[in-house]
Order: structure tokens, then C-alpha cells, then sequence
């Protein structure tokens, strides 16, 4: 018999139930492209024809996107590589209202536009109110890339050498600043820059000083470096990278600088994140007095830099929220881990539970210790607990692998719990 007659047909295929949830995610496009790929299999005896309906399933992307849902229990609260802030439950809801149709830059109202995000703005500045406006840019960087660009293209950016510093996956501030077609003048040295340093650097070539904190590292020591105050009795505008997003002094971390106490201090633009500290979506916050931030606001570069409606979204219901996982991890009582990590551990063959410190993250704190524990278990442990299912990313440190629950939401516990067994079985 021709072996061509025996390959299911198409229409039959699609029809098949098997299918039926596949179709709906993804479309009747994607899933014929691979009921064809998956014909030709049988076609050359590679499939036997009754499997072809489960093989197009299997196939097939469980999910629209390929991003993996992980479980965080590496104790760092802001990890990078795993999206930074996890978005708390009314940031969740508030994407998926805003991801259809919505009235983003319309006013409702009198059926004409409207100014684009101003929701998220108002709620950006009744939670600053020393700014007198604010612009919402894509990221920390962006929002640098705007202030640097608008106020000193062509010109200099003065900035001490103390806060020269690499942002993270080899990008570096002085390039940056250097592709804005601003030029970088660097005043200072890596551990001590005075106030005479920043004055003696300040002329008509001088588009701004630029005072970065250097969040991801700590210089000790013989150390000094000019805080805002002074720099803007200088006379040329002051642009504060506070880099976290703290709105305003915290006293869980006492060295973070904050975006009400740069403006209060006479900022002309800080910037900052908002998927650091302030525990949002990826986007940079750009606050100052209204002039500065009009004039960076009609910048045809802002076009460049805005953020989409899902980012307003979730940003303005993070900034009107009581409180956000991010602080519920970097506030968690080590009492609370050292309970749920003996729960985890008694049901865990072999497992101890030890002190481990958390850590804030590459978003600020840097030396910051958050008392806690975790459980420990044999190092080979964590490459299988990341290939499970949910993939659960732990910490390997001095031969042993660290379960932390400190950013582990705690209905997630029996999860842990599971792949921890899995991974050992
Ligand atoms: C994180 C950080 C940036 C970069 O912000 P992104 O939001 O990652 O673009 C810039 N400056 C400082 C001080 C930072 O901490």
C-alpha cells in the first residue's frame, strides 16, 4: 500500500480534541505548520499514523511565551537575570485590564486625546510630592539618556570619578553618557572628589553635573565624595541617578539614597528605576521641578524613550499600593524563614537548616546582610531543581546548595517542597 495514503489528513487532524487547547493559544496558523511537519514524520515511517494527533500536541509551546515562570530561592531579592521585581497581585490584575483596548490617551469624558499616562504620573507624584513633574521613560538608562542629552548634548557632563561606574552586563555609564553626544568631564578620584573639584571643572562648556550612586559596590576608607546640596549651589543643574527607586528615606536601608531627599535638596532631575526598590515593572522615573521636566518632556528623544500602556499600568498600581513583594522579602523576619525552612527541611531526607544572609540585589544595598536561613542540601541538587518543573533557581555557596525562601512567596512552600523531592529522587 502507498504509505502516503496511510498519513492522517489535516482537516482531521486539526479536528482531533487532542489539539483543541493548542488551537485556541495559539492559532489555527501555528498549529497546521506543525501538523504538516509532523505528517512528513509519518510520511518517512518516522511516526506511526494513529500518534500524529498526540506528537503535533506535544510539539507544540505550552504557553504563547517561551519566558519560564521560575521560583526565586536564591535569597537576592532584586535578581536581575530573573526579572528583578516580581509584580505584586494588583500590578498582575492591572496589566491583563489594561492589555485590550483602553483609554490610555483618550479622555473618556469629552471623546478627545488625552495626556498619556497621566494616572500613573499623579500617582507617581502624590507619592513624591517635592517633584513638581515627573516623566515615565523606559528605564533607569533612559531616563539618564534623556536628562544627559537634553541638557548637555554638545556640551559637558561634569561627574567624579568616584561614580564611574558599569551598570551590569558590561554596560557602562561613561559610554552611556559618551553616545548622547555629551562629553564626559571627569573630576575627582576613585575614592575622594571635594566640592573645589566639581567648582574649578564648572563652566560655559558645562551642561549639567551628573551625581551617580555607585549602587552595586561600596568604596571604604579614605573616602569623600559632595552630596547634592553642595553641588547645586554651583549653578548649573544637578542631575541625581539614585539608581534604586526609593522614593523616599527607608530606614531598613540607610545608605540608599532617595529620589524626595535629592529633589529637596535641589536636584533639577533625578532619575531612578522602578523594577529596583520601588518593586514595579521595568521603567525609569525622571521627577523635578515642572520647567526642567517640560523642557526634557518636548525632547523628541521622550518619544523615543516612552514606556507602553502594560508598563503605566502596572506602575500605577504598584505606586498606589499598601505594600509590594518586594519589601515583603527584604522585610521578612528571620524567625518566619527559620519556620518555614524547618517545615521544608522535616520532610526533606538529609536536609539542615542553616543561618543564610539574603541580599538586596544588584538594584542598592550593596553589603547590606538580611538575616535569615535556608536549607541546605548537596550541591548537585541545584542543576536538577532548575531542569524541573516549576524550575526552582537556589544558591550555591562554599559546597552546598541553599534553598532560600526568602522570596518565595509562601503559598509556594509546597511547590519548593516537591521539586526539592523530585530533584533528590
Ligand atoms: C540600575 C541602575 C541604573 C540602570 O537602570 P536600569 O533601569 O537598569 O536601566 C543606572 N544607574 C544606577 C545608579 C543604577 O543603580
Amino acid at each position: 500500500m502507498d504509505p502516503r495514503r496511510r498519513v492522517p489528513r489535516t482537516d482531521a487532524l486539526l479536528a482531533d480534541p487532542l489539539l483543541a487547547p493548542a488551537l485556541e493559544r495559539l492559532g489555527r496558523e501555528a498549529v497546521k505548520a506543525e501538523v504538516v511537519r509532523q505528517q512528513e514524520r509519518v510520511r518517512r515511517g518516522e511516526l506511526a499514523p494513529e500518534a500524529c494527533a498526540a506528537a503535533t500536541a506535544d510539539a507544540l509551546p505550552v504557553s504563547g511565551t517561551s519566558l519560564q515562570q521560575v521560583i526565586n530561592a536564591t535569597g537576592v531579592v532584586l535578581h536581575t537575570n530573573l526579572g528583578r521585581a516580581p509584580l505584586s497581585a494588583a500590578a498582575v490584575e492591572a496589566l491583563a485590564t489594561a492589555a485590550g483596548s483602553t483609554d490610555v490617551e483618550f479622555d473618556l469624558a469629552t471623546g478627545t486625546r488625552a495626556r498619556r499616562g497621566r494616572g500613573t504620573l499623579q500617582a507617581l507624584l502624590d507619592r513624591v510630592p517635592a517633584a513638581g513633574a515627573a516623566l515615565v521613560l523606559n528605564n533607569g538608562a533612559a531616563a539618564l539618556v534623556l536628562a544627559t542629552t537634553a541638557l548637555a548634548a554638545g556640551r559637558e557632563v561634569v561627574v567624579s570619578r568616584g561614580e564611574m561606574v558599569e551598570i551590569g552586563d558590561g554596560f557602562r555609564l561613561p559610554d552611556l553618557i559618551a553616545s548622547t553626544g555629551a562629553r564626559l568631564r571627569e573630576v575627582g578620584t576613585t575614592n575622594r572628589t571635594h566640592l573645589g573639584d566639581y567648582a574649578h571643572a564648572v563652566g560655559p562648556e558645562t551642561g549639567c553635573i551628573l551625581k551617580v550612586h555607585p549602587s552595586n559596590f561600596r568604596v571604604e576608607g579614605f573616602t569623600s565624595s559632595v552630596e547634592v546640596a553642595e553641588l547645586a549651589g554651583l549653578g548649573v543643574p544637578v542631575v541625581a541617578d539614585v539608581g534604586s527607586g526609593l522614593l523616599a528615606p527607608d530606614p531598613l536601608l540607610p545608605d540608599e539614597p532617595d529620589v524626595r531627599t535629592a529633589l529637596l535638596a535641589g536636584a533639577s532631575v533625578v532619575t531612578a528605576s522602578a523594577d529596583k526598590l520601588l518593586g514595579g515593572p521595568q521603567a525609569g522615573l525622571l521627577l523635578g521641578p515642572a520647567d526642567v521636566v517640560e523642557r526634557l518632556r518636548r525632547h523628541p528623544l521622550a518619544r523615543a524613550l516612552r514606556v507602553d500602556k502594560l508598563t503605566l499600568a502596572a506602575l500605577e498600581a504598584t505606586l498606589r499600593a499598601a505594600d509590594v513583594p518586594v519589601w515583603q522579602a527584604l522585610r521578612l523576619p528571620a524567625e518566619v524563614l527559620r519556620e518555614r525552612s524547618e517545615r521544608l527541611a522535616a520532610a526533606v531526607p538529609g536536609a539542615t537548616v542553616v543561618p543564610s544572609a539574603g541580599a538586596v540585589g544588584g538594584g542598592g544595598g550593596p553589603g547590606v546582610e538580611l538575616p535569615g536561613w535556608a536549607v541546605a542540601l548537596p550541591p548537585a541538587v541545584a542543576e536538577r531543581l532548575r531542569h524541573g518543573s516549576p524550575p526552582v533557581v537556589a544558591r550555591v555557596e562554599r559546597d552546598r546548595c541553599l534553598v532560600d525562601l526568602r522570596c518565595v512567596p509562601e503559598t509556594h512552600d509546597p511547590a519548593v517542597l516537591q521539586a526539592v523531592l523530585a530533584a533528590l529522587s
